[in-house]
């Protein structure tokens, strides 16, 4: 890396922690390698996000500071094992057969996996999510699976330049989260995060009242 591109990450992630107060960054690094990666982390990031296992397992293998690393994007059933034990955070929990699948793992492993129930209210079809709709069901399939701890939900907005489509949607993410925390009453089940806002929207995600963002081009350019 050149002393220029180091630069770009410390002043980028200085400014976003500025603006962020506290509302976490989890750092999206997907596209960046181990140097990048270590570099994002000197500068004082401890989340970190990756959307795809073999480089999630590969990062958590060859990075050796104590930091949080999220699984952030969709998840195959049969690749489920390789994360179970080692993740902080499955934010992309967007079926209930990934959600039981990640019990039957972290039950063989003797662990309870922290996840998020990812939600796609974009009306795009080719996003994988919960509907509202849904909600029902993973709550009360989740009864069932005393080694999942959901702990919020995640979403993203719709691909689209118009400010007030995106809000709508981030406006309903935080009242489905809000209509969660007041009406289930379940041990398993709680609304700590709400993972939402990437690059190009997360301002309006914070106005919103996001807890988490997830970023990554913004960090390094
Ligand atoms: C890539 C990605 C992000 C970050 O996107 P940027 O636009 O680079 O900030 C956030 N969330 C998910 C699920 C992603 O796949």
């Amino acid at each position: 890396m050149t002393t220029d591109e180091k630069q770009i990450i410390k002043k980028n992630i200085e400014d976003l922690k500025k603006e962020l107060g506290d509302v976490v960054l989890c750092a999206v690094t997907k596209y960046h390698d181990l140097d990048e990666t270590k570099e994002v982390i000197k500068n004082g990031v401890t989340v970190l996000g990756e959307n795809k296992v073999q480089d999630l397992v590969k990062k958590i293998d060859q990075i050796e500071e104590p930091v949080h690393w999220h699984m952030i994007g969709h998840l195959q059933t049969n690749k489920v094992k390789n994360i179970v034990g080692k993740v902080d955070l499955i934010q992309s929990v967007d079926s209930l057969k990934v959600l039981r699948k990640i019990n039957d793992e972290s039950k063989k492993k003797n662990v309870v996996s922290d996840v998020l129930i990812q939600y796609n209210l974009t009306g795009e079809d080719q996003k994988f999510g919960f509907s509202e709709d849904e909600t029902g069901a993973w709550i009360d399939e989740v009864k069932n699976l005393p080694n999942i701890r959901v702990e919020g939900i995640m979403g993203m907005g719709p691909h689209t330049d118009s400010k007030s489509a995106i809000r709508e949607v981030f406006r309903r993410l935080k009242s489905l989260y809000d209509k969660i925390d007041s009406d289930v009453d379940q041990d398993n089940v709680h609304m700590k995060i709400l993972s939402m806002g990437m690059s190009d929207d997360y301002p309006i995600a914070l106005d919103e009242g996001s807890s988490m963002v997830r970023i990554g081009s913004k960090i390094f350019t």
